[in-house]
């Protein structure tokens, strides 16, 4: 494959280069992806990674955005803390709010519109892996960590995403 230009000032190379550059911006495109879908943590580091996948995706392609919220019953908050159904219910319904609103932000900075941005409640690999699949995406791209594990190498949920996706799953280096 041959990816040169010539610079040289000759018009005589002008329409070799034209279709050079023509041919390069083609491989490109073609290398982009036409569906990509985004796991956000809704961390400080979220940018990073949005960052990254907005640069993936096809000139007339899809991109959309997803932020899971684990029910709080999974996260250890037993009956010990004296909560009741009703005040979990009500934390919960505002975590959803203030993420909704978070996710919402975020988007608006990538023109990732409302229909594509998701907010789903449950273990946040298997809702990532089952978005994915029920929108036939690409890719998705997540963090190599996230807010649990700055010292690992691979974050717990990044490595679920990874294993058991029916697409490529990239994982992008969060700078410390
Ligand atoms: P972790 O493995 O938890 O350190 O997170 C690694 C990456 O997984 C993050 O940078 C996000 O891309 C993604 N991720 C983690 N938790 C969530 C979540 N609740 N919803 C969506 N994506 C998440």
């Amino acid at each position: 494959m041959n990816w040169t230009v010539d610079l040289t000032n000759d018009s005589a190379n002008d329409s070799a280069n034209d279709s050079a550059i023509d041919s390069i911006r083609e491989k490109v495109i073609m290398s982009a992806y036409n569906h990509v879908i985004v796991a956000v943590d809704l961390s400080a580091e979220a940018k990073q990674v949005t960052d990254r996948a907005a640069k993936l995706v096809a000139p007339d392609g899809r991109f959309c955005m997803v932020h899971v919220l684990q029910p709080l019953d999974s996260i250890y908050l037993g009956e010990s803390y004296g909560a009741t159904a009703a005040q979990f219910q009500k934390i919960q319904d505002d975590m959803m709010v203030q993420a909704k609103q978070t996710l919402k932000e975020l988007a608006a900075e990538y023109g990732c519109t409302e229909e594509n941005q998701y907010l789903l409640v449950g273990n946040p690999a298997k809702e990532i892996h089952k978005l994915a699949d029920d929108q036939s995406a690409d890719v998705v791209v997540i963090g190599s960590h996230g807010r649990h594990g700055l010292s690992l190498l691979l974050g717990s949920t990044a490595n679920s995403v990874l294993h058991g996706a029916g697409c490529d799953v990239l994982a992008v280096r969060i700078k410390e």
